[in-house]
């Protein structure tokens, strides 16, 4: 049962039923050479539909395009809400959906960068006496099955994108990850985020273009994608996510909890 197909009657009619709601989490962001901005968004709401499929009596809500992309606003076309704005929409929503009866929430993530904003909500509805369940897709495929494990931009995502929507993938512009030092000779640079000091990895805090040309930023190699794996994974992705919701939500709803700060 999709938000955004349904009408008013239907939707209190569920609450009145059930309290359960799945709200999917994107972003537009540099995901490379190759692929499209919206891939943090296109797999969650895949996930959905496949999900819609299997469990259609369950609610769900949009899958929001936009998110907290901060590291990515010097390749253009990547638009960020920030963490604090795409914090108070989600506080909104989650809120409107509480006054309607939800209490067992679900988020569907796709983008790492989205994870502060949730957070901070995920604790403050939990505070109302809802359960609250953060699903990063990208980090729980690679547990269902190894070699589905991936970083930003890589051949997990871009697997995804060739099922999802084939024609979206520059095959043309696959490349090397183009990783360059950004912080002196001694520090150097293996991933997003990530750099390595004397087998250490800490995180510089920067603009992802300073030190990833590309903007795929490693590890998995893209040009071992395929659409079939993309299939494989989203599809074995919304069968377990479909067995989750069914256990979540039977679980237990806490105590409201009132703390006095601010
Ligand atoms: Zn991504």
């Amino acid at each position: 049962m999709q938000l955004k197909r349904s009408t008013w009657p239907q939707v209190e009619a569920y609450f009145k039923e059930h309290d359960l709601v799945v709200l999917g989490f994107g972003s537009i962001e540099n995901h490379g050479w190759h692929n499209p901005l919206s891939t943090d968004w296109m797999a969650p709401n895949k996930i959905v539909e496949l999900a819609e499929e299997r469990r259609p009596q369950v609610l769900y809500g949009p899958v929001l395009q936009l998110g907290s992309a901060e590291y990515f606003l010097d390749y253009p076309g990547t638009l960020s809400l920030g963490d604090d704005l795409l914090y108070r929409v989600v506080r909104r929503i989650t809120g409107q959906l509480f006054d309607y009866g939800a209490r067992h929430f679900v988020f569907l993530n796709g983008h790492g960068g989205n994870a502060a904003a949730l957070n901070r909500c995920g604790y403050e509805i939990s505070d109302l006496g809802c359960q609250v369940a953060l699903v990063n897709w990208w980090k729980l495929a690679g547990q269902l099955h190894e070699p589905w494990g991936g970083g930003h931009g890589g051949a997990q995502e871009t697997s995804a994108d060739l099922w999802i929507d084939p024609d979206s993938v520059d095959t043309s512009a696959f490349a090397g990850m183009q990783l360059s030092d950004d912080g002196g000779n001694r520090i150097h640079t293996v991933g997003l985020h990530d750099v390595e000091f004397e087998g250490v990895r800490p995180i510089l805090v920067r603009s992802a273009r300073r030190y990833a040309a590309n903007g795929w930023a490693g590890p998995d190699d893209p040009t071992t994608a395929s659409a079939e794996w993309g299939q494989e994974m989203l599809t074995a992705m919304a069968d377990w996510f479909c067995d989750f919701l069914d256990a979540f939500a039977e679980a237990p709803l806490p105590q409201p909890r009132e703390r006095h700060f601010q």
